[in-house]
Order: C-alpha cells, then sequence, then structure tokens
C-alpha cells in the first residue's frame, strides 16, 4: 500500500530524512519509534506535504500512485490521514463544520455524492461514541480549549469520520491518562483494523502497542530506519533504551 524508497528531506537547509525506506502492505500496522530528533514528526510532514519540506530523493507510493506528485488534499482524498503530534487549535470553526466540509469534498474528489446534514451527524455521532467523546464536545471550535488527551480523542473521531486508507499516527499516545489511552486504543483498531487498510503509528512507548499490536517495529535515527523486527523489538526498547537496542 505504502513504498518510501530512499527518501531524503530537508527542512530549511538541513537534511532530515537521509535514505528512509519502508513498506507498508494492506491489513498492517507499522511502529515506528527513535529518540527524538529522529526526523519522525518529519516524515508524517513529508508524507502529507506540508509546505517547507522539502523532498530532494527517493519516492514514495501509495497504492501504486507517486503520492509525491499529489498536492495535500489529494492525498487526504486518496485516503491518507495525518494524526498529528501537536493538533492545531482553529478557533470559530465547529469540528461539525470543518469535518462535513473535509469528507464531502474528499467525498467529491473520488466523485461520490455528499452526505446530507442527517446523514452526515448520524456518522459523527456513531465515531464519537467509539472515542467515548460527547457529541457537545463536536459543536465546539476545533481543538479550542481541548485538552491534550481530548485534542489526541479528536483526532481519532476525526479519522473515524474521514476513514481513511492509510492513518499515520504521529504521537497519538502522548498527552494520555491510561484509561483515554485504552480508548484511543481500541478506537484505532475499531477504524482502522480491516484488510484494505494500514496505519503508521509513531510513538516514544511500548505502552500503546499493547492495544494496538504492530506486525513490524522500525527504529528511526538520525533520518533513517537503523533496525526492523517484530513487536517484540518494542519491548526491547523500553528495557534497554535506544541506545542499546540500535548498538545490538
Ligand atoms: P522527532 O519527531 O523524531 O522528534 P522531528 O522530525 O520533529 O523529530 O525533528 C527532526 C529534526 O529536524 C530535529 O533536529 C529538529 O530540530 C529539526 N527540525 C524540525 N523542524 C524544523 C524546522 N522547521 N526547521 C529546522 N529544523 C527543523
Ligand atoms: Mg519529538
Ligand atoms: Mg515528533
Amino acid at each position: 500500500m505504502l513504498k518510501i524508497e530512499n527518501l531524503h528531506a530537508t527542512v530549511g537547509d538541513t537534511e532530515i530524512l537521509r535514505g528512509l525506506s519502508l513498506e507498508i502492505g494492506a491489513g498492517e500496522v507499522h511502529a515506528i519509534m527513535g529518540p527524538n530528533g529522529a526526523g519522525k514528526s518529519t516524515l508524517a510532514y513529508v508524507l502529507g506535504g506540508r509546505p517547507g519540506y522539502e523532498v530532494t530523493a527517493g519516492s514514495v507510493t501509495f497504492d501504486g500512485e507517486d503520492m509525491l506528485a499529489l498536492d495535500p488534499h489529494e492525498r487526504a482524498a486518496a485516503g491518507l490521514f495525518l494524526g498529528f503530534q501537536y493538533p492545531v487549535e482553529i478557533p470559530g470553526v465547529s469540528n461539525v463544520q470543518f469535518l462535513r466540509e473535509a469528507l464531502n469534498s474528499q467525498r467529491a474528489a473520488r466523485g461520490e455524492e455528499p452526505l446530507t446534514g442527517g446523514e452526515f451527524l448520524k456518522l459523527a455521532k456513531e465515531k464519537a461514541g467509539l472515542l467515548r467523546m460527547d457529541m457537545e464536545m463536536l459543536k465546539r471550535a476545533v481543538n479550542v480549549g481541548f485538552s491534550g488527551g481530548e485534542k489526541k480523542r479528536a483526532e481519532m473521531v476525526h479519522m473515524g469520520i474521514l476513514d481513511p486508507k492509510l492513518a499515520v499516527l504521529d504521537e497519538t499516545d502522548s498527552g494520555l491518562d491510561i484509561d483515554a489511552l485504552k480508548v484511543v486504543g481500541e478506537g484505532i483498531n475499531a477504524i482502522m483494523r480491516a484488510p484494505g487498510k494500514a496505519v503508521l503509528l509513531i510513538t516514544h512507548y511500548q505502552r500503546l502497542l499493547d492495544y494496538v499490536q504492530p506486525d513490524k517495529v522500525h527504529i528511526l535515527s538520525k533520518g533513517r530506519i537503523v533496525k526492523s523486527g517484530g513487536p517484540e523489538l518494542a519491548i526491547e526498547l523500553e528495557r534497554e533504551g535506544y541506545e542499546a537496542a540500535v548498538a545490538a
């Protein structure tokens, strides 16, 4: 589904991604772990097409198509979802307005009919329920006044509504208490654990992986993947730290 080959990317004048290769098949969950500053968020932004993140070499294909040739909104319509490490606040725009607009513009790009207001609200209620989020919160402005944990849960409601093929989730577990972590983990499984879908989970901690079990775990260091393994690699990392795991 996603094939990244020898990806090099710069931010400003600094090369951050330095020959990153990764392949994720449909139905798979991959985790990327790595120390601060390794380039994890940069990878997420490059996949999303954030301005200022320049790809200088390598390729990314999504369902066989050159993803780097698409604008961010085209990537989203093709089925890419990005969960942000630091979700932005959008004063004056409610979650409901924002999501209905986003969903219907993606549907239009795919040649699908828009959802009516009633259909949309029914869908939103169902997905909010999965994440134990009150509909009243979705009527409030996007992330404004939300706690760190509420922002992360709201991101997962967005994901549920947009129903992507590939979700790249950047530290979705950070800022969550133990109960919220379980709700979010179960939400990710309910929304994304399906044969035609895939997830790239970026995380510092093994704990989310207790709920969302990865098929593969990769260590990112200095802009490239230095080690890959199964779920046991995450446990080893937690126990020994990055330096020891990379050296082993
Ligand atoms: P991670 O998510 O793994 O902690 P990031 O991708 O956020 O790492 O950052 C990787 C490196 O890129 C860091 O050294 C960071 O300081 C640098 N970096 C990130 N954004 C910018 C930017 N806008 N300008 C310059 N350097 C940046
Ligand atoms: Mg970081
Ligand atoms: Mg980061």
